[in-house]
């Protein structure tokens, strides 16, 4: 590992990184040493010349992304052994399976890895850098990846044209480090098959992170009818007829969304006497007269990017919320979430509350929902929980 120069933090800036919190501010260094392009390796230290750790260097507000904590050198085999550390954790909460090959491998954070995420479907490695340093070692990552899983990956394709930072976003061609995929490529996810397509598709290709939350669905669908919003692949859907739904009606402003959410209800064997797409918005269709459904399924994307955003998001979450609760049948039931970070879970319980004031309806919580076992959260950064979801019985 070639580390590039050196960062001396202020006096009294060395806790965050004593306590393994993982971002270190500009406004924390007290100077730097060498020449330090975006996305090198800087040693870290503190004002007393102690090293306190390892990170990728970039201009920015969080200057630093810490990567390795403490005096230890990083090791020649760093990538290697920090994914075969996150793989041995997803084995621990039985991942993957025969009945479900797509997981999350790597989520920044989470697995002391900030700025990277990897997803495996049935094979496939889509490594996605959110961040300059996870962009130049791209190629050290690819080669890690290949020496944990001995050669057996299928591909592993670079998807990080929507994520890079300015001037490299433009640049980047997102391509194949290694083998060759054809998309779409049928995943199975708790024994349901799911068409990803991580070349075209939002993110790395599927929202793997819904997994358990889908699951739970099924629980409340039997002989129901049900109306996912969002739908995007049509997980929610999928899931909901594979227990037992009567109908299920999909709601998706992308065109290119419902096309998929009509293959994957295809593959699955279900016929269209028993749910119908609609490429709607969402807003526009709770407010027309709608059947009465018997449970609402709200996985809006991430309505705040930024803390500014956040004010509107919460008005749109409320908004949002209200109609549901309004439209849907006495007991029914609404799986409701926002994945915006900056919406935390209290707000995001407050705003829901809010809703069913204005909409006027009792209501009870019956689960509070988050992220599965393959999004972990570092306990000593609390911002990775992004995920959060209540189900809801509308009496
Ligand atoms: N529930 C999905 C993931 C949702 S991602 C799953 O389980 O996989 C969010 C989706 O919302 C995207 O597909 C996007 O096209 C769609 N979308 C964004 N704004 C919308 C709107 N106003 N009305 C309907 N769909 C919208």
């Amino acid at each position: 590992m070639n580390i590039q120069g050196k960062i001396i933090l202020k006096k009294g800036r060395e806790q965050s990184i004593e306590r393994f919190h993982p971002w270190i501010f500009s406004g924390g260094i007290q100077s730097k040493e060498g020449d330090l392009p975006d996305g090198c390796w800087v040693e870290i230290q503190n004002y007393k010349k102690k090293t306190l750790g390892y990170g990728h260097y970039q201009n920015g507000s969080i200057a630093i992304r810490v990567l390795s904590f403490g005096d230890e050198a990083i090791p020649g085999d760093f990538w290697k052994q920090r994914i075969s550390k996150a793989l041995r954790a997803r084995h621990s909460s039985g991942l993957p399976t025969t009945q479900t090959n797509a997981f999350r491998l790597i989520h920044g954070e989470g697995d002391g890895l900030p700025g990277l995420i990897v997803d495996i479907y049935d094979g496939v490695a889509v490594v996605q850098a959110h961040d300059a340093g996870m962009h130049l070692d791209r190629a050290a990552i690819a080669k890690g990846l290949d020496e944990v899983f001995e050669k057996s990956l299928k591909a592993i394709y670079y998807k990080s044209h929507g994520t890079l930072p300015g001037q490299m976003r433009e640049t980047h061609v997102d391509e194949y480090l290694s083998g060759m995929g054809a998309v779409p490529h049928v995943v199975v996810e708790n024994g349901n098959k799911f068409l990803v397509d991580w070349e075209e598709g939002q993110k790395t290709g599927f929202f793997l992170d819904q997994r358990e939350n889908r699951r739970l669905l099924g629980d409340f669908s039997k002989g129901k009818k049900v109306l996912n919003t969002f739908c995007y692949t049509g997980g929610f859907s999928v899931y909901a007829l594979a227990a037992g739904a009567d109908l299920v009606h999909s709601v998706d402003a992308s065109e290119k969304a419902i096309d998929l959410t009509r293959k994957n209800l295809e593959i699955n064997g279900f016929n269209s006497s028993v749910h119908k797409c609609f490429a709607q918005d969402t807003f526009d269709f709770l407010k027309e007269d709608r059947e009465d459904y018997d449970v609402i399924v709200l996985d809006p994307p991430a309505f705040a990017k930024h803390r500014d955003a956040r004010h509107q998001a919460v008005k749109g979450y409320q908004r949002l919320n209200t109609e549901a609760m309004k439209a849907i049948k006495p007991g029914g039931i609404i799986f409701t979430f926002s994945c915006s970070q900056v919406v935390d879970r209290q707000l995001f319980y407050d705003t829901i509350v809010s809703s069913a004031i204005h909409a006027g309806r009792q209501i009870k919580v019956l689960h509070h929902l988050s992220q599965p076992a393959d999004h972990p959260v570092s306990i000593f950064h609390p911002e990775g929980e992004y995920l959060k979801g209540l189900v809801l019985y509308v009496e």
